[in-house]
């Protein structure tokens, strides 16, 4: 094929040079198009043996000797080398203290809601994902009576967690929580609080971790 196409390619220049004899700059145009057709048959000729012995010996080395002897010797090296795969979900890789996942709303150990629903976390929210309500309760404290998060709009910047007075509102370990449906990801106090429960444990373990850097 590349003969061919060098043939073609050789076979132009030659009728490009018979047509010009007039012009100069026919006659470069059609020295460069010879030029680049010697070029082509040089190296047609070195990438494609054309004796028998010279097309098994090509053979031989590309296909049987080298190549694959060299792809089967790294897939050996892999065989044995450490893996750096895991079998998710029921491996998982390491997270760092650090790291921003679904939002949880903690409490006190004695139960009670650390918010004091100052909204700080609402007035700093880029996406103005957090809305809150609240009012004064009976013994004169101050507690939300709506606080929700659009999960739709959060861009997990930690701007709440880190304008909370209190450590309320965190982003806590968990992202394993793809939904089928956008209401799902509309999360309510209860949800946030839930959540917070769930994994207080280890969000507290990562702020005490993180204390010095806060
Ligand atoms: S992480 Fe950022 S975007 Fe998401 S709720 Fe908090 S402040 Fe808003
Ligand atoms: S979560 Fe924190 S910042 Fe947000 S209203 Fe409650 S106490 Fe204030």
């Amino acid at each position: 094929m590349m003969r061919d196409v060098v043939r073609s390619f050789a076979a132009d220049a030659s009728s490009a040079s018979s047509s010009a004899d007039a012009s100069a700059v026919t006659g470069a145009v059609v020295d460069r198009a010879r030029a680049r057709g010697d070029r082509a048959r040089e190296l047609a000729e070195k990438q494609a043996p054309t004796d028998l012995a010279g097309v098994l010996d090509a053979s031989a080395k590309t296909l049987v000797l080298t190549e694959l002897l060299r792809g089967m010797s790294l897939t050996l090296k892999y065989f044995f080398d450490k893996k750096v795969t895991i079998n998710y979900p029921f491996e998982k890789g390491p997270l760092s203290p650090r790291f921003r996942g679904e939002h949880a709303l903690r409490r006190y150990p004695t139960g009670e809601e650390r918010c004091i629903a100052c909204k700080l976390c609402e007035a700093i929210c880029p996406a103005q994902a957090i809305t809150i309500e609240a009012e004064e309760r009976e013994d004169g404290s101050r507690r939300t009576t709506r606080y929700d998060i659009d999960m739709t709009k959060c861009i997990y910047c930690g701007f709440c967690q880190e304008a909370c007075p209190v450590d309320a509102i965190v982003e806590g370990p968990n992202f394993e929580y793809a939904t089928y449906s956008h209401e799902e990801l509309l999360y309510d106090k209860e949800k946030l609080l839930s959540n917070g429960d769930r994994w207080e444990k280890e969000i507290a373990r990562n702020l005490q971790s993180e204390a010095m850097y806060r």
